[in-house]
Protein backbone atom coordinates (compact mmCIF):
# COMPACT_ATOMS: atom_id res chain seq x y z
CA UNK A 1 0.00 0.00 0.00
CA UNK A 2 1.89 3.21 -0.88
CA UNK A 3 1.21 5.47 1.99
CA UNK A 4 -0.10 9.10 1.50
CA UNK A 5 0.86 11.83 4.18
CA UNK A 6 -1.94 14.63 3.93
CA UNK A 7 -1.21 17.95 5.75
CA UNK A 8 -3.85 19.80 7.46
CA UNK A 9 -7.23 18.41 8.40
CA UNK A 10 -9.34 21.10 7.05
CA UNK A 11 -12.20 20.59 4.65
CA UNK A 12 -9.89 19.81 1.61
CA UNK A 13 -7.59 17.53 3.78
CA UNK A 14 -10.29 15.57 4.74
CA UNK A 15 -11.75 15.01 1.63
CA UNK A 16 -8.53 14.20 -0.24
CA UNK A 17 -7.79 11.78 2.64
CA UNK A 18 -10.85 9.95 2.79
CA UNK A 19 -10.96 9.63 -0.91
CA UNK A 20 -7.34 8.32 -1.49
CA UNK A 21 -7.88 5.61 1.55
CA UNK A 22 -11.05 4.74 -0.08
CA UNK A 23 -9.09 3.85 -3.01
CA UNK A 24 -6.63 1.62 -1.16
CA UNK A 25 -3.95 3.99 -0.32
CA UNK A 26 -2.57 3.76 3.31
CA UNK A 27 -3.64 7.87 4.41
CA UNK A 28 -2.51 10.13 7.93
CA UNK A 29 -3.40 13.23 8.05
CA UNK A 30 -0.99 15.51 9.83
CA UNK A 31 -3.07 18.31 11.48
CA UNK A 32 -1.59 21.09 14.05
CA UNK A 33 -4.22 22.03 16.01
CA UNK A 34 -5.90 20.11 18.75
CA UNK A 35 -8.96 19.50 16.79
CA UNK A 36 -10.03 18.91 13.02
CA UNK A 37 -12.17 21.01 10.91
CA UNK A 38 -9.43 24.15 10.03
CA UNK A 39 -11.17 27.33 9.74
CA UNK A 40 -14.41 25.17 10.76
CA UNK A 41 -13.32 24.66 13.95
CA UNK A 42 -15.47 24.76 17.36
CA UNK A 43 -15.23 25.65 20.64
CA UNK A 44 -17.67 25.65 23.68
CA UNK A 45 -17.65 28.25 26.51
CA UNK A 46 -20.06 29.36 29.26
CA UNK A 47 -23.03 26.69 27.87
CA UNK A 48 -22.84 28.35 24.53
CA UNK A 49 -21.29 26.18 21.25
CA UNK A 50 -19.99 28.91 18.40
CA UNK A 51 -18.63 27.61 15.16
CA UNK A 52 -15.18 29.67 14.42
CA UNK A 53 -15.92 29.90 10.29
CA UNK A 54 -18.51 28.56 8.26
CA UNK A 55 -22.21 29.59 9.01
CA UNK A 56 -23.74 29.92 5.56
CA UNK A 57 -25.07 25.74 4.01
CA UNK A 58 -25.47 26.87 0.48
CA UNK A 59 -25.13 23.76 -2.26
CA UNK A 60 -26.59 20.79 -0.57
CA UNK A 61 -26.05 19.35 -3.29
CA UNK A 62 -22.30 18.69 -3.53
CA UNK A 63 -22.11 17.41 0.32
CA UNK A 64 -24.55 14.63 -1.02
CA UNK A 65 -21.82 14.37 -4.14
CA UNK A 66 -19.26 13.67 -1.44
CA UNK A 67 -21.05 11.91 0.68
CA UNK A 68 -21.97 10.22 -2.15
CA UNK A 69 -18.83 9.01 -3.81
CA UNK A 70 -19.03 6.83 -0.36
CA UNK A 71 -22.38 5.45 -0.61
CA UNK A 72 -23.21 7.59 2.04
CA UNK A 73 -25.70 10.65 2.63
CA UNK A 74 -25.25 13.85 4.58
CA UNK A 75 -28.19 12.62 6.98
CA UNK A 76 -26.23 9.43 8.26
CA UNK A 77 -24.25 12.22 9.75
CA UNK A 78 -26.26 15.23 10.54
CA UNK A 79 -29.72 16.91 9.80
CA UNK A 80 -30.55 19.82 7.84
CA UNK A 81 -33.04 21.69 8.59
CA UNK A 82 -34.14 24.80 5.49
CA UNK A 83 -34.16 28.66 6.53
CA UNK A 84 -37.19 30.55 6.01
CA UNK A 85 -36.75 33.62 5.84
CA UNK A 86 -33.04 32.32 4.08
CA UNK A 87 -31.58 35.50 5.47
CA UNK A 88 -32.51 39.32 6.35
CA UNK A 89 -31.20 42.10 4.88
CA UNK A 90 -30.58 45.39 6.81
CA UNK A 91 -30.62 48.40 4.50
CA UNK A 92 -31.02 51.30 6.58
CA UNK A 93 -32.37 50.81 10.56
CA UNK A 94 -36.04 51.25 8.87
CA UNK A 95 -35.70 49.40 5.94
CA UNK A 96 -35.49 45.50 6.08
CA UNK A 97 -35.85 42.59 4.00
CA UNK A 98 -36.63 39.36 4.81
CA UNK A 99 -35.70 36.74 1.85
CA UNK A 100 -38.19 33.89 1.77
CA UNK A 101 -36.99 30.29 0.42
CA UNK A 102 -39.42 30.08 -2.27
CA UNK A 103 -38.75 31.26 -6.05
CA UNK A 104 -42.70 32.15 -6.12
CA UNK A 105 -42.53 34.57 -2.85
CA UNK A 106 -39.10 36.16 -3.70
CA UNK A 107 -40.49 36.91 -6.94
CA UNK A 108 -43.19 38.69 -5.20
CA UNK A 109 -40.55 40.60 -3.16
CA UNK A 110 -38.80 41.44 -6.53
CA UNK A 111 -42.19 42.97 -7.93
CA UNK A 112 -42.92 45.05 -4.80
CA UNK A 113 -39.51 46.61 -5.02
CA UNK A 114 -39.05 46.84 -8.58
CA UNK A 115 -41.96 46.38 -10.93
CA UNK A 116 -41.17 43.89 -13.63
CA UNK A 117 -38.01 42.73 -11.90
CA UNK A 118 -40.06 39.25 -11.24
CA UNK A 119 -39.94 38.09 -15.07
CA UNK A 120 -36.76 39.05 -15.26
CA UNK A 121 -35.60 37.27 -12.05
CA UNK A 122 -36.66 34.17 -14.06
CA UNK A 123 -34.81 34.95 -16.76
CA UNK A 124 -31.74 36.13 -14.81
CA UNK A 125 -32.41 32.54 -12.99
CA UNK A 126 -32.47 30.89 -16.47
CA UNK A 127 -29.34 32.01 -17.82
CA UNK A 128 -28.03 30.90 -14.07
CA UNK A 129 -29.07 27.46 -14.19
CA UNK A 130 -27.07 26.66 -17.23
CA UNK A 131 -24.45 28.24 -15.55
CA UNK A 132 -24.89 25.99 -12.69
CA UNK A 133 -24.80 23.33 -14.46
CA UNK A 134 -21.72 23.81 -16.79
CA UNK A 135 -20.10 25.19 -13.71
CA UNK A 136 -20.62 23.08 -11.28
CA UNK A 137 -20.76 19.48 -12.85
CA UNK A 138 -18.22 19.76 -15.61
CA UNK A 139 -15.68 22.82 -14.92
CA UNK A 140 -15.03 22.98 -11.07
CA UNK A 141 -14.22 19.22 -11.55
CA UNK A 142 -11.50 19.40 -13.62
CA UNK A 143 -7.87 19.53 -12.13
CA UNK A 144 -7.07 22.65 -14.39
CA UNK A 145 -3.36 21.58 -14.71
CA UNK A 146 -3.00 22.73 -18.42
CA UNK A 147 -5.28 24.90 -20.66
CA UNK A 148 -5.17 22.25 -22.73
CA UNK A 149 -8.43 20.85 -21.03
CA UNK A 150 -10.84 23.33 -22.01
CA UNK A 151 -9.82 23.04 -25.24
CA UNK A 152 -12.96 21.19 -27.11
CA UNK A 153 -15.78 23.09 -29.58
CA UNK A 154 -18.12 22.14 -26.86
CA UNK A 155 -16.81 23.30 -23.91
CA UNK A 156 -15.55 26.29 -26.01
CA UNK A 157 -18.83 27.00 -26.66
CA UNK A 158 -19.84 26.19 -23.17
CA UNK A 159 -17.49 29.25 -22.12
CA UNK A 160 -19.01 31.27 -24.43
CA UNK A 161 -22.20 31.01 -22.88
CA UNK A 162 -20.81 31.19 -19.22
CA UNK A 163 -20.50 35.02 -19.78
CA UNK A 164 -16.85 35.02 -18.38
CA UNK A 165 -15.52 37.96 -19.88
CA UNK A 166 -18.39 40.19 -18.73
CA UNK A 167 -18.23 41.06 -14.94
CA UNK A 168 -20.71 39.96 -12.81
CA UNK A 169 -21.60 43.79 -12.13
CA UNK A 170 -22.14 44.55 -15.47
CA UNK A 171 -24.00 41.02 -15.75
CA UNK A 172 -26.49 42.12 -12.98
CA UNK A 173 -27.47 45.41 -14.34
CA UNK A 174 -29.03 44.16 -17.81
CA UNK A 175 -31.70 42.64 -14.88
CA UNK A 176 -32.20 44.94 -12.07
CA UNK A 177 -31.87 48.91 -11.80
CA UNK A 178 -33.18 49.06 -8.07
CA UNK A 179 -30.19 49.65 -5.77
CA UNK A 180 -31.50 47.30 -3.17
CA UNK A 181 -32.18 44.48 -5.22
CA UNK A 182 -28.68 44.91 -6.90
CA UNK A 183 -27.11 44.73 -3.77
CA UNK A 184 -29.06 41.64 -3.06
CA UNK A 185 -28.13 39.72 -6.07
CA UNK A 186 -24.16 40.71 -5.18
CA UNK A 187 -24.54 39.62 -1.89
CA UNK A 188 -23.39 35.96 -2.73
CA UNK A 189 -20.71 37.26 -4.97
CA UNK A 190 -19.03 38.24 -1.42
CA UNK A 191 -18.43 34.64 -1.20
CA UNK A 192 -16.13 34.57 -3.84
CA UNK A 193 -14.01 36.88 -2.73
CA UNK A 194 -13.72 39.71 -4.74
CA UNK A 195 -16.18 42.69 -5.36
CA UNK A 196 -18.98 41.74 -8.18
CA UNK A 197 -16.57 43.78 -10.91
CA UNK A 198 -13.76 41.79 -10.58
CA UNK A 199 -16.04 38.58 -10.29
CA UNK A 200 -16.91 36.91 -13.91
CA UNK A 201 -20.98 36.91 -14.38
CA UNK A 202 -20.24 32.88 -14.53
CA UNK A 203 -20.62 33.30 -10.72
CA UNK A 204 -24.07 34.21 -10.88
CA UNK A 205 -24.20 30.43 -10.34
CA UNK A 206 -23.76 31.57 -6.89
CA UNK A 207 -27.16 33.05 -6.83
CA UNK A 208 -28.86 30.17 -8.64
CA UNK A 209 -27.22 27.71 -6.00
CA UNK A 210 -28.40 30.42 -3.22
CA UNK A 211 -32.30 30.75 -4.60
CA UNK A 212 -33.32 27.58 -6.30
CA UNK A 213 -31.67 25.28 -3.48
CA UNK A 214 -31.57 27.23 -0.36
CA UNK A 215 -29.93 28.01 2.80
CA UNK A 216 -29.61 25.00 5.02
CA UNK A 217 -28.43 24.72 8.48
CA UNK A 218 -26.87 21.48 10.03
CA UNK A 219 -28.88 20.52 13.69
CA UNK A 220 -25.96 21.24 16.02
CA UNK A 221 -24.21 23.72 14.06
CA UNK A 222 -21.91 23.55 11.03
CA UNK A 223 -19.33 21.49 12.73
CA UNK A 224 -21.51 18.53 12.62
CA UNK A 225 -20.23 18.15 8.56
CA UNK A 226 -16.88 18.63 10.32
CA UNK A 227 -17.83 15.20 12.92
CA UNK A 228 -19.47 13.30 9.92
CA UNK A 229 -16.69 14.03 7.83
CA UNK A 230 -14.25 12.63 10.26
CA UNK A 231 -16.17 9.53 10.92
CA UNK A 232 -16.55 8.82 7.48
CA UNK A 233 -12.49 9.17 6.99
CA UNK A 234 -11.58 6.77 9.69
CA UNK A 235 -14.41 4.45 8.81
CA UNK A 236 -12.30 4.28 5.55
CA UNK A 237 -8.94 4.06 7.52
CA UNK A 238 -7.57 7.52 7.84
CA UNK A 239 -5.04 8.02 10.55
CA UNK A 240 -5.50 11.20 12.11
CA UNK A 241 -3.14 12.92 14.11
CA UNK A 242 -3.71 16.37 16.20
CA UNK A 243 -1.40 18.09 17.69
CA UNK A 244 1.28 17.80 14.72
CA UNK A 245 2.33 21.18 13.78
CA UNK A 246 4.33 20.38 10.48
CA UNK A 247 8.18 21.96 10.15
CA UNK A 248 9.51 20.47 6.88
CA UNK A 249 9.42 18.46 4.14
CA UNK A 250 12.35 16.66 3.00
CA UNK A 251 13.01 15.82 -0.67
CA UNK A 252 15.05 13.36 -2.04
CA UNK A 253 15.28 12.45 -5.80
CA UNK A 254 13.32 14.85 -6.66
CA UNK A 255 10.25 13.56 -4.27
CA UNK A 256 8.76 14.59 -0.51
CA UNK A 257 10.25 11.75 1.31
CA UNK A 258 10.28 12.63 4.67
CA UNK A 259 7.25 14.82 7.02
CA UNK A 260 8.60 16.40 9.87
CA UNK A 261 7.00 17.88 12.55
CA UNK A 262 7.63 19.33 16.24
CA UNK A 263 7.86 15.50 17.51
CA UNK A 264 7.86 13.31 14.69
CA UNK A 265 8.97 12.12 11.28
CA UNK A 266 7.00 9.91 8.76
CA UNK A 267 7.60 8.42 5.59
CA UNK A 268 5.75 8.98 2.79
CA UNK A 269 5.30 7.93 -1.20
CA UNK A 270 2.80 10.71 -1.53
CA UNK A 271 2.18 14.25 0.11
CA UNK A 272 -1.13 16.41 0.25
CA UNK A 273 -0.57 19.77 1.08
CA UNK A 274 -3.77 20.96 2.74
CA UNK A 275 -2.68 23.47 4.53
CA UNK A 276 -2.08 27.00 3.14
CA UNK A 277 -0.49 26.75 -0.33
CA UNK A 278 1.43 29.76 0.50
CA UNK A 279 2.47 28.33 4.04
CA UNK A 280 3.73 25.22 2.47
CA UNK A 281 5.89 26.59 -0.47
CA UNK A 282 7.39 29.52 1.80
CA UNK A 283 8.11 27.59 5.11
CA UNK A 284 8.26 23.82 4.57
CA UNK A 285 9.41 23.19 1.00
CA UNK A 286 12.56 25.72 0.70
CA UNK A 287 14.04 25.47 -3.08
CA UNK A 288 11.28 22.96 -3.98
CA UNK A 289 8.70 25.57 -3.41
CA UNK A 290 6.14 25.67 -6.74
CA UNK A 291 6.26 29.79 -6.50
CA UNK A 292 8.02 33.33 -5.49
CA UNK A 293 7.27 35.27 -2.79
CA UNK A 294 6.04 38.14 -5.83
CA UNK A 295 4.10 35.83 -7.54
CA UNK A 296 2.37 35.30 -4.01
CA UNK A 297 2.48 39.04 -3.63
CA UNK A 298 0.49 40.04 -6.65
CA UNK A 299 -2.14 37.65 -5.67
CA UNK A 300 -5.68 39.01 -4.70
CA UNK A 301 -6.36 37.18 -1.19
CA UNK A 302 -10.52 37.03 -0.47
CA UNK A 303 -10.69 39.01 2.82
CA UNK A 304 -9.80 38.58 6.42
CA UNK A 305 -12.36 38.88 8.65
CA UNK A 306 -12.95 40.64 11.86
CA UNK A 307 -15.19 38.01 14.22
CA UNK A 308 -16.63 38.46 17.26
CA UNK A 309 -18.24 35.21 18.80
CA UNK A 310 -20.89 36.41 21.81
CA UNK A 311 -23.01 34.81 24.57
CA UNK A 312 -26.00 36.72 25.41
CA UNK A 313 -28.06 36.20 28.37
CA UNK A 314 -31.28 36.47 26.86
CA UNK A 315 -33.11 36.57 23.75
CA UNK A 316 -33.20 38.67 20.74
CA UNK A 317 -36.78 38.56 19.30
CA UNK A 318 -35.78 40.86 16.32
CA UNK A 319 -32.79 39.13 14.76
CA UNK A 320 -32.85 35.99 12.10
CA UNK A 321 -30.94 33.61 11.80
CA UNK A 322 -28.61 35.57 9.50
CA UNK A 323 -28.49 38.71 9.21
CA UNK A 324 -26.81 41.19 6.89
CA UNK A 325 -26.21 45.08 8.14
CA UNK A 326 -25.98 46.73 4.31
CA UNK A 327 -26.64 49.85 6.05
CA UNK A 328 -23.08 51.70 4.67
CA UNK A 329 -21.90 52.30 1.57
CA UNK A 330 -20.32 49.23 0.36
CA UNK A 331 -18.29 50.83 -2.75
CA UNK A 332 -16.62 52.34 0.40
CA UNK A 333 -16.09 49.33 2.11
CA UNK A 334 -15.17 47.61 -0.40
CA UNK A 335 -12.67 50.03 -1.66
CA UNK A 336 -10.95 49.94 2.07
CA UNK A 337 -10.78 45.93 1.26
CA UNK A 338 -8.89 45.88 -2.10
CA UNK A 339 -7.88 49.02 -3.40
CA UNK A 340 -6.19 50.65 -0.17
CA UNK A 341 -5.92 48.07 2.37
CA UNK A 342 -7.13 49.68 5.52
CA UNK A 343 -9.71 49.59 8.28
CA UNK A 344 -12.49 50.11 7.06
CA UNK A 345 -14.25 53.55 8.33
CA UNK A 346 -18.05 52.33 7.92
CA UNK A 347 -17.93 48.52 8.08
CA UNK A 348 -20.54 46.63 6.62
CA UNK A 349 -21.14 43.49 9.18
CA UNK A 350 -22.51 40.08 8.96
CA UNK A 351 -24.56 38.82 12.67
CA UNK A 352 -25.52 35.37 12.87
CA UNK A 353 -27.94 34.25 15.16
CA UNK A 354 -27.75 30.47 15.28
CA UNK A 355 -29.46 30.32 18.38
CA UNK A 356 -32.87 31.47 16.80
CA UNK A 357 -32.67 27.77 15.08
CA UNK A 358 -30.84 25.41 17.10
CA UNK A 359 -31.47 25.50 21.23
CA UNK A 360 -28.50 23.65 21.29
CA UNK A 361 -26.00 25.94 20.60
CA UNK A 362 -26.57 27.97 23.48
CA UNK A 363 -27.81 28.10 27.20
CA UNK A 364 -31.92 28.19 28.02
CA UNK A 365 -33.13 31.86 27.11
CA UNK A 366 -29.77 32.83 25.70
CA UNK A 367 -28.71 34.19 21.90
CA UNK A 368 -25.23 32.83 20.34
CA UNK A 369 -23.81 35.47 18.01
CA UNK A 370 -21.44 35.21 15.47
CA UNK A 371 -20.21 38.86 14.02
CA UNK A 372 -18.47 39.03 10.86
CA UNK A 373 -16.60 42.36 9.60
CA UNK A 374 -14.96 41.57 6.38
CA UNK A 375 -11.31 43.14 6.39
CA UNK A 376 -8.27 43.62 4.32
CA UNK A 377 -5.59 41.33 4.58
CA UNK A 378 -2.35 42.30 5.50
CA UNK A 379 -3.23 44.28 8.38
CA UNK A 380 -0.25 44.61 10.68
CA UNK A 381 -1.55 46.67 13.52
CA UNK A 382 -4.27 44.17 14.50
CA UNK A 383 -4.55 45.19 18.26
CA UNK A 384 -7.07 44.35 20.80
CA UNK A 385 -7.69 48.20 20.73
CA UNK A 386 -8.64 48.30 16.92
CA UNK A 387 -10.87 44.76 18.03
CA UNK A 388 -12.57 46.73 20.61
CA UNK A 389 -13.41 49.98 18.75
CA UNK A 390 -14.75 48.11 15.49
CA UNK A 391 -16.95 46.16 18.19
CA UNK A 392 -18.40 49.23 19.64
CA UNK A 393 -19.23 50.47 16.01
CA UNK A 394 -21.01 47.18 15.70
CA UNK A 395 -22.49 47.09 18.81
CA UNK A 396 -23.85 51.01 18.47
CA UNK A 397 -25.60 49.79 14.78
CA UNK A 398 -27.27 46.53 15.96
CA UNK A 399 -28.52 47.94 19.08
CA UNK A 400 -30.29 50.27 17.05
CA UNK A 401 -31.31 48.13 14.52
CA UNK A 402 -33.01 45.68 17.52
CA UNK A 403 -34.01 48.38 19.94
CA UNK A 404 -32.69 47.35 22.95
CA UNK A 405 -29.51 47.09 25.09
CA UNK A 406 -27.22 43.76 24.47
CA UNK A 407 -23.86 44.78 25.70
CA UNK A 408 -24.86 44.30 29.14
CA UNK A 409 -26.19 41.35 28.62
CA UNK A 410 -22.97 40.02 27.17
CA UNK A 411 -21.86 37.06 29.54
CA UNK A 412 -18.85 35.60 26.91
CA UNK A 413 -17.14 37.24 24.18
CA UNK A 414 -13.99 36.30 22.06
CA UNK A 415 -12.58 38.17 18.85
CA UNK A 416 -10.66 36.61 16.44
CA UNK A 417 -8.42 38.10 13.39
CA UNK A 418 -5.52 38.41 11.40
CA UNK A 419 -3.35 37.91 13.57
CA UNK A 420 -5.23 34.59 14.89
CA UNK A 421 -5.94 33.19 11.41
CA UNK A 422 -1.81 33.53 10.87
CA UNK A 423 -1.10 31.32 14.32
CA UNK A 424 -3.90 28.99 13.96
CA UNK A 425 -3.70 28.10 10.14
CA UNK A 426 -0.47 30.09 9.20
CA UNK A 427 -2.82 32.08 6.92
CA UNK A 428 -0.87 34.12 4.57
CA UNK A 429 -1.58 37.56 5.11
CA UNK A 430 -4.23 36.88 7.62
CA UNK A 431 -6.70 35.34 5.05
CA UNK A 432 -9.89 34.34 5.52
CA UNK A 433 -10.99 32.53 2.82
CA UNK A 434 -8.09 31.78 0.18
CA UNK A 435 -7.70 33.39 -3.23
CA UNK A 436 -10.22 35.24 -4.82
CA UNK A 437 -12.28 33.96 -7.98
CA UNK A 438 -11.53 36.60 -10.36
CA UNK A 439 -11.00 35.56 -13.56
CA UNK A 440 -7.20 35.81 -13.56
CA UNK A 441 -7.16 33.53 -10.93
CA UNK A 442 -9.68 31.01 -12.28
CA UNK A 443 -9.41 26.99 -12.93
CA UNK A 444 -5.72 26.85 -14.78
CA UNK A 445 -4.61 30.29 -13.58
CA UNK A 446 -4.78 29.55 -9.97
CA UNK A 447 -2.00 28.22 -8.35
CA UNK A 448 -1.75 24.06 -9.66
CA UNK A 449 -2.18 21.43 -7.33
CA UNK A 450 0.61 20.00 -7.94
CA UNK A 451 4.60 20.68 -7.18
CA UNK A 452 6.32 21.59 -10.46
CA UNK A 453 9.86 20.10 -9.12
CA UNK A 454 8.84 17.35 -7.17
CA UNK A 455 7.17 14.29 -8.67
CA UNK A 456 4.96 13.12 -5.75
CA UNK A 457 3.62 16.60 -3.70
CA UNK A 458 -0.05 17.74 -4.29
CA UNK A 459 -1.96 20.33 -3.02
CA UNK A 460 -5.65 21.16 -1.73
CA UNK A 461 -7.61 23.45 -0.44
CA UNK A 462 -9.28 27.29 -0.22
CA UNK A 463 -6.12 28.56 -2.70
CA UNK A 464 -5.82 26.27 -5.63
CA UNK A 465 -8.64 24.94 -7.87
CA UNK A 466 -11.59 25.43 -7.42
CA UNK A 467 -11.86 27.89 -5.12
CA UNK A 468 -12.72 29.45 -1.41
CA UNK A 469 -15.73 27.99 0.15
CA UNK A 470 -16.96 24.66 1.67
CA UNK A 471 -18.42 22.85 -1.11
CA UNK A 472 -15.10 24.32 -3.51
CA UNK A 473 -12.73 22.41 -0.29
CA UNK A 474 -14.73 19.47 -0.70
CA UNK A 475 -14.34 19.20 -4.12
CA UNK A 476 -11.02 20.41 -4.39
CA UNK A 477 -10.14 17.09 -1.98
CA UNK A 478 -11.71 14.77 -4.43
CA UNK A 479 -10.06 16.45 -7.48
CA UNK A 480 -6.64 15.78 -6.58
CA UNK A 481 -6.86 12.77 -5.10
CA UNK A 482 -8.32 11.25 -8.64
CA UNK A 483 -4.84 12.97 -9.76
CA UNK A 484 -2.90 10.96 -7.11
CA UNK A 485 -4.91 7.83 -7.97
CA UNK A 486 -3.86 8.44 -11.78
CA UNK A 487 -0.45 9.02 -11.11
CA UNK A 488 0.25 6.32 -8.40
CA UNK A 489 -2.69 3.60 -8.78
CA UNK A 490 -3.82 1.35 -8.37
CA UNK A 491 -3.52 0.26 -5.47
C1 LIG B 1 -14.87 33.29 9.22
C2 LIG B 1 -15.13 32.42 8.04
C3 LIG B 1 -16.40 32.29 7.55
C4 LIG B 1 -16.66 31.48 6.45
N1 LIG B 1 -17.95 31.32 6.03
C5 LIG B 1 -18.22 30.40 5.08
C6 LIG B 1 -19.56 30.04 4.82
O1 LIG B 1 -20.49 30.54 5.46
N2 LIG B 1 -19.80 29.10 3.86
C7 LIG B 1 -18.77 28.50 3.16
O2 LIG B 1 -19.04 27.64 2.30
N3 LIG B 1 -17.49 28.81 3.42
C8 LIG B 1 -17.19 29.73 4.37
N4 LIG B 1 -15.89 30.01 4.71
C9 LIG B 1 -14.82 29.41 3.90
C10 LIG B 1 -14.52 27.98 4.30
O3 LIG B 1 -14.56 27.83 5.69
C11 LIG B 1 -13.14 27.61 3.80
O4 LIG B 1 -13.06 27.84 2.41
C12 LIG B 1 -12.78 26.16 4.08
O5 LIG B 1 -13.05 25.81 5.40
C13 LIG B 1 -11.31 25.97 3.75
O6 LIG B 1 -10.94 24.66 3.98
P1 LIG B 1 -9.44 24.19 3.69
O7 LIG B 1 -9.41 22.75 3.99
O8 LIG B 1 -8.99 24.65 2.35
O9 LIG B 1 -8.52 25.04 4.71
P2 LIG B 1 -8.44 25.02 6.30
O10 LIG B 1 -9.77 24.87 6.89
O11 LIG B 1 -7.66 26.21 6.71
O12 LIG B 1 -7.59 23.72 6.62
C14 LIG B 1 -6.18 23.71 6.59
C15 LIG B 1 -5.68 22.96 7.81
O13 LIG B 1 -4.26 22.88 7.75
C16 LIG B 1 -3.75 23.01 9.07
N5 LIG B 1 -2.34 23.41 9.02
C17 LIG B 1 -1.84 24.61 8.63
N6 LIG B 1 -0.48 24.59 8.72
C18 LIG B 1 -0.14 23.35 9.16
C19 LIG B 1 1.10 22.72 9.45
N7 LIG B 1 2.28 23.34 9.27
N8 LIG B 1 1.09 21.44 9.92
C20 LIG B 1 -0.07 20.77 10.09
N9 LIG B 1 -1.28 21.33 9.83
C21 LIG B 1 -1.32 22.61 9.35
C22 LIG B 1 -4.64 24.06 9.68
O14 LIG B 1 -4.59 24.05 11.08
C23 LIG B 1 -6.02 23.64 9.13
O15 LIG B 1 -6.64 22.73 9.99
C24 LIG B 1 -15.60 30.80 5.81
C25 LIG B 1 -14.30 30.92 6.30
C26 LIG B 1 -14.07 31.71 7.42
C27 LIG B 1 -12.67 31.81 7.96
Amino acid sequence: MKKVIVIGAGFAGLSAATRLADKGFDVTILEKNSVPGGRARVFEAEGFTFDMGPSWYWMPDVFETYFGKFGKKPSDYYRLVRLDPSYAVIFDQKTTVAIPAGIEALKQLFESIEPGSGVRLDAFLKQASYKYDVGMNKFVWKPSRSITEFVSLKLLYDLGRMDVLQSFSEHIRKFFTDPKLLQLMEFPILFLGATSENTPAMYSLMNYAEITMGTWYPMGGMYEIVKGMVALAEEKGVQIMLNQNVKKIEVTNRSAKKIITESDIFEADVVVAGADYHHVDSKLLGEYRNYSEAYWDKKTLAPSSLLYYVGVNKRIPKLLHHNLFFDEDFSQHSYEIYTDPQWPSKPLFYVSAPSKTDPSVAPEGSENLFILIPVATGLTDDTDEIRERYFNVVMERLEAYVGEAIRPNIVYKRTFAHRDFQSDYNAFKGNAYGLANTLLQTAFLKPTLKNKKLNNLFYTGQLTVPGPGVPPSLISGLVVADEIAKEFGPN
